[in-house]
């Protein structure tokens, strides 16, 4: 870090809990696709708060939007009703062909939601016996943080001395049908999957994968979760990443760029026939729809529709594809990608990826390991053709390429 990054480094490390490893950069200020340190250094941000920073930092209509509605009304619970609500939820379903929408704040928290709809339909819908409703999820998963969540996570990680856990959770490797079809009984209430793994390494499925696992549900009467709060909105070229599989999800979870970065706001999506299992009492949180989040929410998609940001991850991440294909690299063992999101998974004898994000780091531009040898790039989706150059050039430069 820079001599002068210490005094904030210092205090962190001092008073702060110590449950992430940050690069040793200390950012002040977000414009677009660049952010700057305290020094004034600036830097091409290729993480993008992992996926939430869609519509680069600090989206003028986003923030416009954000404090038009903190001047007017910020909170009123559910208790109340209020005047951004139903008109947001009215723009998020017709965007998304889902009839209904039930919001909260965090990933983690649509994801609970998901859950939660998922038994609820079970046993009052399919009729599963109390206490057996169960769900299928996949090795090397990422959905969150809460107890219930990283207990059936595959990450030791994520999960060691958090238990005991909650049961009726069955984990399937991922990418692999026949396994999923041998997990099936009459109990499978949902499968969960992250149509593309994000944490577990940009890890691309099968072809077949979501459409076999879509064939499976509809045959023993299953939801298909998808849990697409990093792969949605765009970072896969496509809304949602399933429908690239040629697949509807019964249940879907968003949450990141949902809000473009400036405010926690995530949701559930699912037709009537699943969501209505919620009746009042059911559910709820006491951020979850207010109109802050919606005035934010609704700027957010607005600007994705509008900037064509999903038409344009799809293009120009395809040409970043190829010319990440061409770099000569001796470190690289796999690339993996889709849209403007990519995997560049480095040999062991490379000595981890995180070396590498420091040399980046050096070169203005920041790169954020996941797992121990992937480096992972995901730019926010307004950034341009001549930007992807320049990274291109440092890629090439430090991963000692040509
Ligand atoms: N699900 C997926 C696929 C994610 O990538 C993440 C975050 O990285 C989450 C859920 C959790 O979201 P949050 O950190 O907002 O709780």
């Amino acid at each position: 870090a820079a001599p002068d990054s210490q005094p904030w480094i210092e205090l962190e490390e001092r008073f702060a809990a110590h449950n992430y490893h940050p690069l040793d950069v200390v950012l002040t200020r977000g414009e677009g696709p660049w952010v700057w340190d305290v020094q004034g250094k600036r830097y091409l941000d290729c993480l993008a708060a992992y996926s939430a920073v869609n519509q680069g930092h600090n989206h003028p209509r986003i923030v416009a939007a954000l404090i038009e509605q903190a001047k007017i009304l910020g909170l009123t619970s559910r208790a109340f009703r209020n005047d951004k609500f139903g008109p947001f939820c009215r723009k998020l379903s017709e965007l998304s062909g889902y009839e209904r929408v039930l919001m909260m704040n965090t990933g983690a928290e649509a994801v609970e939601t998901a859950i939660k709809a998922a038994r609820k339909w079970g046993y009052e819908v399919k009729g599963v016996p109390a206490g057996k409703a169960k769900i299928l999820v996949c090795e090397g998963n990422f959905h969150g943080r809460t107890t219930t969540i990283v207990g059936f996570s595959t990450d030791p990680g994520a999960r060691d001395n958090y238990g005991p856990f909650t049961p009726g959770f069955e984990v399937i490797p991922y990418g692999d049908l026949a396994a999923a079809k041998a997990a099936f009984d009459e109990h499978v209430v949902a499968v969960l999957v992250e149509p593309v793994q994000g944490e577990g390494g940009i890890i691309i499925p099968p072809a077949d994968y979501l459409p076999g696992l879509r064939a499976l549900c509809d045959e023993h009467q299953s939801l298909l979760l998808c849990d697409e709060i990093q792969s949605g909105l765009g970072r896969c070229g496509s809304m949602f990443a399933h429908s690239l599989a040629g697949v509807r999800a019964d249940g879907v979870t968003i949450g990141k760029a949902l809000s473009g970065g400036l405010y926690p706001v995530s949701a559930f999506l699912a037709d009537a026939k699943v969501m209505d299992v919620f009746t009042p009492g059911s559910h709820g949180s006491t951020y979850g729809g207010n109109p802050l989040a919606c005035a934010v929410a609704d700027a957010a998609l607005d600007v994705l529709v509008d900037e064509k940001l999903v038409e344009r991850s799809a293009e120009l991440g395809a040409w970043m594809k190829t010319e990440l294909e061409n770099i000569a690299s001796p470190h690289i063992k796999e690339l993996r990608g889709v849209g403007l999101w990519y995997g560049i998974e480095l040999h062991p004898e490379a000595g981890g990826a995180r070396r590498f994000c420091e040399a980046l780091q050096r070169e203005g531009m920041l790169c954020k390991e996941t797992h121990e040898h992937t480096i992972r790039l995901a730019p926010p989706l307004v950034v341009e053709r001549a930007e992807l150059e320049w990274a291109l050039a440092r890629l090439t430069k430090v991963l000692g390429g040509n």
